[in-house]
């Protein structure tokens, strides 16, 4: 971590250094500083906090810099050279000449003398005649081609890439605000190219590059500087691969996924943090639970670089910052392509007549956008064929033995599954209770594609779900499908609400809006208000106008009835009042302990003895023990305590003095249990 001429450990108990592994620090003092300061604000190890910021083929001893095996001739194969020896093998005389040019690395060697080069080298090193070294490999820089010309951009777009431009050199957290296709990543290119001109990097994070390799693509041709890109999906070698082309300052703009906010860019330019009010920015299981994009804006604050935070739907907690001052406002009002925003109705469920989840309206307004060449898009946020197995007769409803939840009905799989713990079995055909015949209940992405291509027979359908699109290159190809105008109705989760920009879309059927309605997490409205937006974004982006109706039981619901008045501002406004009223955060500051176990008592038990340790502390308020929603999952029960306090500073005093205590439970050794810093999930 850092160099001392003196310590006060007692001498015995000082170990020698045995190597220097890096002549240069793998983690600059920047960064450095980036991981103490995360170790210290999220109260985690610094040494699990650094493991998590490099690949882990680092950690088990790969080297810093790609090395290749390179072979050379010593001075006593020299002078059997010399001596014509060995004179009865043709091919080790002639790897034996080859060396005496100069070095040759392996694939040099490959190249001129075939592949039986290694079988002449064996005997060769025997004897001494040669040997071989890994040295580092010469690095190829790839030959970007010209970058592509973007378009030229309108006064909005312009204006907010000006203040970001006269922003780089110092610190300033911008949030571009744009309502969706309104042209924020042509902003974001404009606001690399100049940190690229002044000789800088851009380092980008996205949500999930999976589902958004356009961007990835608009990013490589736009630029044309060399890019690294980090995301899991990666293999362990990848990731290295990556990492070396970042840390060695080879590639200009670095590209990737949560963890990408750690990686080593030096001559750091620009931050971009694209959808900012993605949950998928923050970690929330493992050891290091931690919100990368609010280490974006630590990290770039260090740097002394200006940050972008984009969001057609920015978090509630961003929003906050704004009107506190702390954030300045970037606003794209107008979609890019002049299309007019998409109109946004409810259709009442109660009132309308309804076959497989879709309502007769919905329906009607299907046909009438398909039969003008339209795409539509039906978005309901359940994979599976349906929900819920059940029995007529004696009401049986397959469960899942290991969690409290019900197993989902996957018929094309004849299975049955738990989207929470995994478990897999087969679709039974009768009762296992009474004999009777079963049947699904309820509807998933599954089952209303087999509705759609029923209503609309010979209309090709895609679905989007996890269990279609597996791997990367399926969801291309389904995307190509739509992009294509084969597809002419796509049935989707969540995998269809991101970035995507298919321009003949021009209808959006939201099938069930009711799930995030009456949660017990605060934060279910904002995400419910920020899922419907993002979905009805995919409307209407090109020449002819979208519509977007959402289905509902409650079209009474003021989050709603505010969204479709007002849009996300006017739901955001109340929102933060909300929040306000209710000391929530961003009013609030808050803190989870989670604990599970293999019985509810000892996870209760554990937290129980957990906040008794903190009576009478000052400052904060602890709630609970309580279990979880769904208190069993995978088999353990897990429950929840939370630490709230009306400011940080009182906040992380506590929790350093608390802590160490919890720590030392005996209960806290039988359960498993870890701190989440900022939860953005409650149960
Ligand atoms: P967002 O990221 O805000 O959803 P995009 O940057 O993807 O929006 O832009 C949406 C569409 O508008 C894209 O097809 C893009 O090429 C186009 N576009 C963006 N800016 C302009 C512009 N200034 N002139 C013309 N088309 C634009
Ligand atoms: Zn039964
Ligand atoms: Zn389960």
């Amino acid at each position: 971590m850092s160099c001392a001429e003196r310590s006060d450990v007692p001498e015995e108990k000082l170990k020698s250094v045995l190597d220097v592994l890096d002549e240069r620090p793998i983690v600059d003092s920047a960064l450095l500083q980036l991981l103490q300061w995360a170790a210290g604000y999220y109260h985690h190890p610094i040494g699990e906090v650094v493991a998590s910021a490099l690949p882990t083929a680092l950690r088990t001893g790969a080297s810093t810099q790609a090395s290749e095996e390179c072979w050379r001739i010593t001075s006593a194969g020299e002078q059997a050279c010399a001596r014509g020896e060995p004179s009865r093998a043709p091919k080790q005389r002639q790897l034996l000449q080859e060396l005496r040019t100069g070095p040759r690395a392996t694939h040099e060697l490959r190249e001129r003398l075939g592949e039986s080069w290694r079988a002449a080298a064996r005997p060769l090193s025997v004897r001494g005649w040669i040997e071989s070294a890994l040295v580092s490999a010469r690095d190829v820089p790839d030959i970007p081609s010209a970058p592509q010309p973007g378009p030229p951009l309108n006064d909005e777009q312009q204006a907010a890439a000006d203040a970001i431009q006269s922003g780089l050199g110092r610190f300033g957290a911008f949030v571009l605000q744009g309502v969706t296709g309104s042209g924020k990543t042509e902003v974001y290119l404009r606001a690399a190219q100049r940190a690229l001109a002044e000789g800088r990097t851009a380092l980008v994070l996205v949500p999930e590059i999976g589902l958004t390799p356009q961007l990835v693509g608009r990013f490589r041709e736009r630029l044309a500087a060399p890019m690294a890109v980090l995301h899991s999906g990666l293999t362990e070698r990848e990731q290295l691969v990556a990492w070396r082309e970042a840390f060695s300052g080879r590639a200009r703009v670095v590209l990737g996924t949560r963890s990408a906010v750690f990686a080593p860019v030096s001559n750091l330019g620009i931050i971009i943090v694209d959808e900012e009010h993605d949950a998928s920015y923050k970690q929330h299981d493992g050891g290091f639970r931690y919100s990368a994009r609010d280490l974006a804006v630590m990290r770039a604050r260090g740097a002394d670089v200006p940050i972008v935070l984009g969001s057609a739907t920015p978090a509630i907690e961003t929003l906050h910052n704004l009107e506190s001052g702390r954030y300045s406002r970037l606003r794209l009002t107008r979609r890019a392509t002049r299309a007019a925003p998409p109109r946004l109705s409810l259709i009442d469920l109660r009132a309308h007549a309804q076959s497989g989840g879709l309502s007769t309206p919905a329906v009607q307004a299907m046909a009438e956008h398909l039969a003008a060449g339209a795409q539509v898009l039906v978005f309901l946020n359940r994979r599976g064929y349906a929900p819920t197995l059940l029995c007529t007769a004696c009401g049986w409803i397959a469960p899942c033995a290991e969690c409290d939840a019900r197993l989902t009905v996957h018929l094309a799989a004849r299975a049955l599954r738990c989207h929470h713990c995994g478990a897999d079995a087969p679709l039974p055909r009768r009762c296992p209770q009474c004999g009777f015949a079963v049947k699904p209940v309820g509807q998933g992405t599954e089952r209303v594609e087999e509705t759609l291509t029923r209503i609309f027979p010979g209309v090709p359908v895609v679905r989007l779900d996890r269990d279609v699109i597996r791997r990367p290159g399926e969801l291309e190809r389904a995307m190509h499908r739509i992009a294509s105008g084969e597809g002419r109705i796509v049935i989707g989760t969540q995998m269809v609400t991101k970035g995507h920009d298919f321009p003949n879309v021009t209808l959006v059927v939201v099938l069930n809006a009711d799930q995030g309605l009456f949660s017990a997490d605060f934060r279910a409205p904002e995400r419910l208000a920020q899922t419907i937006v993002q979905v009805a974004g995919r409307s209407g982006r090109g020449e002819r106008p979208g519509e977007v109706l959402v289905q509902t039981e409650f079209p009474e619901h003021p989050l709603l009835t505010g969204l479709l008045a007002e849009g996300y501002e006017g739901f955001a406004r109340t929102a933060l009042a909300e929040r306000r009223a209710a000391a929530w955060p961003p009013f609030s500051r808050l803190a989870a302990v989670r604990g599970s176990a293999r019985t509810a008592e000892a996870a209760l038990a554990f937290l129980t003895e957990a906040r008794a340790l903190a009576e009478g502390a000052h400052g904060v308020h602890l709630l609970g023990p309580v279990p979880a929603a769904m208190a069993k999952r995978a088999g353990r029960h897990h429950a929840q305590l939370l630490i709230e306090s009306r400011e940080r500073g009182g906040l992380h005093r506590f929790l350093e003095a608390w802590l160490p205590r919890v720590q030392s439970l005996p209960s806290a050794r039988r359960v498993r249990w870890a701190l989440d810093v900022d939860p953005i999930e409650l149960f």
